[in-house]
């Protein structure tokens, strides 16, 4: 039994404490702000389950597999339909009634048509826009990719519960400053010692922990690792505005709107519960980009506002992610959407987090 330390309480976080204590290691996880699920979390306000920006999950991927696998009540996920997720300028991916162009457009997306309009709208609701990922296409197609009836907070919270009921010790406000000789420095003055980290602190965090450690290593690998960023105003409104649409992508502006009410009803059926993004933003003022695209999607949005979250840029995805074990013989494995996986975003956080776990053994 080992003494391991995972710095951040995101879903790599969750995901590697969940993994190595069932691994039979003594586990205690230390995130800096105080509440947990990082980037992948939501928080309830006026009645919305506010997310930082539309979050959808493949209810067959890693991430939701491990939730339920934890959960005694299951959780309830519907499908964003593609009969209801219009393509501006094309119509719908999957048109109802137009029996020729449904067969044209579900030839031209298996066959991988970089060119069609259709399968480019398929690959940026499955990634966003950030590398091309065959078994998130996959979930998109297949109707895999879903809203939960609880929002993000309540999946987390599964998590959480999960490792509160097996002991695990999740301290929150508790930032890690330095790590050295498997010892961790927290900024409030407190240091321990352990036999192994898991870092799941996202890439930045990492980067500023692991370049004391091995700067030389820390350049090579991260100099590669490409972040997309991105812009997302969520918004619940008492009106609705996407008349029932699932989703709205305009490629030209590399966004997306969607619309959670209309997915899962559960979430509200009074409005709606609109999530937009934009990626790969270049402008210094992405969120004006943002509104007038929804000024010219759903006009008159503003007047219907109950609640709003805004993100004016934040870390989407990554591409030339980097190795789990890099940093193995400083005892330090690595976790989180930037470290290399078959899968994407949240799916590679809880994959990424499972592989950290699973290897600590072998760096001891
Ligand atoms: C706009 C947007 C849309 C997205 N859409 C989807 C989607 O549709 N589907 C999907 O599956 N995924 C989506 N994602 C991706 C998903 O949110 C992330 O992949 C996932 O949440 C990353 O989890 P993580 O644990 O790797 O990192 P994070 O969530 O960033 O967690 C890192 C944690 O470490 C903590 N931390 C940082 N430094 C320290 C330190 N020094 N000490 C202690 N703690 C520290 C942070 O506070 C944070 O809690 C989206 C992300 C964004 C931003």
């Amino acid at each position: 039994m080992a003494r391991v330390v995972v710095v951040g309480a995101g879903i790599a976080g969750l995901s590697a404490a969940i993994h190595a204590v069932s691994g039979g290691h003594h586990v205690v996880v230390l995130e800096k702000k105080a509440k947990i699920g990082g980037r992948g979390t939501s928080q309830n306000v006026d009645g919305y389950s506010l997310h930082y920006g539309p979050h959808l999950f493949d209810k067959a991927g890693p991430f939701f597999r491990m939730c339920k696998k934890l959960s005694r009540v299951k959780p309830v996920a519907k499908s964003i339909r593609l009969d209801k997720t219009d393509v501006i300028g094309y119509g719908p991916i999957r048109p109802v009634g137009n029996i020729k162009q449904a067969a044209q457009n579900k030839r031209a997306i298996k066959q991988k048509r970089l060119a069609n309009p259709y399968f480019q709208a398929v690959n940026f609701l499955a990634n966003w826009g950030i590398d091309y990922n065959d078994y998130r296409i996959k979930s998109v197609v297949k109707s895999r990719l879903c809203a939960s009836n609880e929002g993000w907070i309540g999946l987390i919270g599964r998590l959480g519960a999960a490792l509160d009921e097996v002991g695990v010790l999740i301290e929150t406000r508790c930032e890690v400053k330095a790590i050295d000789n498997q010892q961790v420095y927290l900024t409030d003055g407190r240091n321990f010692s352990c036999d192994a980290v898991i870092l799941a602190c996202g890439a930045n965090g990492a980067k500023r922990i692991l370049h004391p450690i091995s700067s030389q290593l820390v350049e090579r690998k991260f100099t590669n690792l490409i972040t997309t960023f991105g812009s997302c105003i969520e918004v619940g409104l008492s009106s609705k505005p996407m008349a029932g649409k699932h989703c709205i992508i305009d490629l030209e502006q590399n966004a997306a709107l969607i619309d959670y009410a209309a997915i899962q009803p559960m979430l509200g059926n009074m409005g709606s519960h609109i999530s937009a993004i934009v990626t790969g933003i270049e402008d210094d003022r992405p969120e004006t980009q943002l509104e007038s695209l929804l000024d010219r999607h759903i006009a008159g949005w503003k007047k219907h506002i109950i609640t709003e979250l805004r993100q004016s840029r934040i870390a989407v995805g990554y591409s030339n992610r980097i190795e789990f074990d890099t940093f193995g013989n400083h005892k330090i494995l690595l976790a989180g959407a930037w470290v290399e996986s078959d899968y994407a975003l949240s799916d590679a956080a809880a994959d990424t987090g499972k592989q950290a776990a699973h290897g600590i053994n072998s760096i001891l």
